[in-house]
């Protein structure tokens, strides 16, 4: 870089955070105002597929793009992104890390909105803010994704009711009204008799969030009788708050 009497206020006024090591790097980031997006777009509540889908889509170009994001999970406007423990992704620049990720999503969610939005014009621009937050180890990382899970399936089971409702007659208010002060089993009930939805058969995608990983999938060579595997980016609707995904991708969070 040339040198000039100017590079003082390089030098002198710009400091960079460096996340710490030995730590799980989670860059988190949401749509801003998807509440008026969705509307404007048309989204089919509670849930729009084709925006859930579109959401998984650049989540998984994120794992194409950058080989240290090992998982990530998404739930209506927000996706986590966790980085492999030992990351030297920007050197662990704090601001380089966020804004990167955010970019490249946004980026994304742009150039594939046709492909899954083939007869919505996109009426304003689609943008996400982003954080970061470190974690010191497998169980607080897992921790982190079973908060983001368990936070999914209360919110859906609400909106899930609510919109129930609201396309029953109801105006929000009323709605809001008649969910005040519910437990999960009364929202059961409420779906079971009210509108014959047992919530367990509702699809997973909408129950428990889409995560995103490299899977171990045999390939079939020419017949040959030794199986190989190869890695593919997989998205899937499992629970993450027991203990069988990570039993069975041990390899994820694993060294
Ligand atoms: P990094 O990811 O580290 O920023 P970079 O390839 O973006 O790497 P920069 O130092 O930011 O490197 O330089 C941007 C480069 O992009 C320029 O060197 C130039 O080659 C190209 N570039 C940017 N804008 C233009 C433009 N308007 N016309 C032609 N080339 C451009
Ligand atoms: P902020 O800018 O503070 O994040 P927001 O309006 O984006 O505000 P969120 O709490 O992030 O608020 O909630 C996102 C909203 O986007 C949901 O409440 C829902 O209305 C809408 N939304 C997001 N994804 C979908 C989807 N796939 N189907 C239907 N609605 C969706
Ligand atoms: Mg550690
Ligand atoms: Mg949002
Ligand atoms: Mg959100
Ligand atoms: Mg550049």
């Amino acid at each position: 870089m040339a040198n000039s009497k100017y590079e003082y206020v390089k030098r002198e006024f710009e400091f960079h955070r460096h996340l710490p090591a030995s730590n799980w790097i989670v860059v988190r980031i949401d749509g801003c105002h998807f509440h008026r997006f969705s509307e404007l777009h048309a989204f089919e509540k509670p849930n729009d597929e084709r925006a859930l889908r579109l959401m998984n889509a650049c989540a998984t170009s994120m794992l194409e793009e950058f080989p240290d994001i090992v998982f990530a999970y998404g739930v209506s406007d927000e996706y986590s992104f966790v980085f492999r423990e030992k990351t030297e992704f920007y050197k662990r620049r704090e601001s380089k890390i966020i804004s990167v990720c955010v970019s490249h999503f946004t980026s994304v969610y742009d150039m594939k909105w046709k492909d899954f939005f083939p007869n919505n014009d996109l009426k304003e621009p689609p943008y996400f803010d982003g954080r970061v937050v470190c974690y010191p180890n497998i169980n607080t990382i897992r921790d982190y994704l079973t908060w983001r899970q368990v936070d999914c399936h209360i919110n859906n089971q609400y909106n899930t009711c609510f919109w129930a409702l609201v396309k029953s007659g109801k105006t929000e208010k009323e709605a809001h009204q008649a969910l005040k002060g519910t437990f999960s089993k009364d929202k059961n009930k409420l779906l079971l008799q009210q509108f014959q939805v047992n919530y367990n058969d509702e699809p997973a995608m909408f129950r428990k969030g889409s995560s995103v990983y490299r899977d171990k999938v045999k390939t079939d060579d020419c017949g040959n009788p030794i199986k190989r595997t190869r890695e593919a980016i997989t998205v899937s609707n499992f629970d993450l708050i027991g203990p069988e995904f990570w039993e069975n991708h041990q390899y994820i969070l694993g060294e």
